[in-house]
């Protein structure tokens, strides 16, 4: 970190503020320059709040030197994570996965989806049985009962599934139940005492980047569930809050690329609720998967007119079955690896 002084600041001063930073723990590096003064802070700068720092009166501006995510940094660790999410399905490292299914649990048609996506060629399903909707009189979820009907469809089909977890609370459930990944959703990607939670169990997380979050809160979200000791995580871009309104939201395309520059995370996308329209999402699968994403969440539903939520956006099995032929000759032309 560096604070970069005014230039009439006062040698009193400077000499105050220097042992103000030595008192935190930390080595101050003075340099005068002809135009203005630097202080070099050198140790555990998590002790200086930056903020605070440049409200000082002889203090124009402060800059970081190095990021706060530290188990999350590519820095520190280049290789790229791969995850096990379980029955063999790997992700990260070159391992692409498709998850696709409805956005909630609703009943028994949940099989008749799973079926179809496994044969289409998706490695694991998904389906909301908690669900975080903007309305409290929209459809919530079915809970514990659509947890379990995910793990009928999971010992049929011998794929891992995918499902949020929404309280704190309900963690310990999902991890008695043996889900094999717990989604964050968008609207939780900063409930700290969520992430703190589900980064105390070794479960992949799913974690989503939030409606209005930058790259770097999703890193710091990430950096929540791993300081906790849980590194299995994968990080979701679903699309921001822009001034467009063609689209449910914008999808950030530039995130897959600057998150594997950043991180070794695995980074999947999510056309569905990036765009929030059926017909935008084969297009847009097709470039995150140009872009290199490391798999892609697809909404996918057998009667999407009369789905219990998101039928706007989802693909009927046929639809997701081409969209997967699609998705293959890309990653084919990218990688010269198709599908496996
Ligand atoms: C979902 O995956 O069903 C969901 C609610 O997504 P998001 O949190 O990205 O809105
Ligand atoms: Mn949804």
């Amino acid at each position: 970190m560096i604070a970069i002084l005014r230039k009439d600041a006062p040698d009193g001063a400077v000499d105050q503020l220097v042992s103000w930073i030595e008192k935190k723990g930390l080595d101050a590096h003075v340099s005068h320059g002809e135009n203005e003064t630097i202080i070099g802070l050198v140790g555990d700068t998590t002790k200086i709040d930056p903020f605070l720092l440049e409200s000082m009166d002889i203090v124009e501006r402060v800059q970081r030197v190095s990021e706060p995510f530290k188990k999350a940094n590519r820095k520190f660790h280049p290789e790229d994570t791969v995850v096990d999410c379980g029955f063999g399905v790997k992700i990260g490292g070159g391992n692409f996965q498709v998850i696709a299914g409805p956005c909630s649990v609703e009943g028994d048609n949940l099989l008749e989806i799973a079926r179809a996506v496994h044969a289409a060629g998706a490695t694991m399903l998904r389906g909301g049985a908690y669900k975080p909707r903007t309305s409290p009189y929209a459809y919530q979820g079915m809970g514990e009962r659509g947890l379990d009907l995910l793990l009928q469809a999971r010992e049929e089909l011998k794929m891992p599934i995918v499902t949020e977890v929404m309280d704190p609370r309900d963690v310990e459930l999902f991890v008695e139940k043996g889900i094999d990944v717990m989604q964050i959703g968008a609207r939780n990607a900063q409930n700290f005492n969520l992430l703190k939670e589900v980064g105390k169990t070794k479960t992949p997380v799913l974690l989503k980047r939030g409606i209005a979050g930058t790259v770097d809160e999703l890193l710091m979200s990430a950096e929540y569930i791993m300081s906790e000791g849980n590194d299995n995580v994968i990080l979701c871009e679903r699309g921001i809050r822009t001034f467009e309104t063609r689209t449910r939201n914008t999808f950030d395309l530039n995130a897959v690329p600057v998150l594997h520059y950043l991180t070794h995370l695995p980074v999947v996308a999510d056309p569905s609720h990036a765009t929030g329209y059926t017909r935008y999402v084969e297009p847009m699968a097709l470039a995150a998967t140009a872009a290199g994403a490391d798999g892609l969440e697809i909404e996918v539903h057998n009667d999407p007119a009369h789905a219990w939520s998101d039928g706007a956006q989802a693909l009927t099995p046929a639809m997701f079955a081409d969209t997967m032929a699609r998705i293959a000759l890309v990653r084919d032309a990218v990688t010269g690896e198709g599908l496996e």
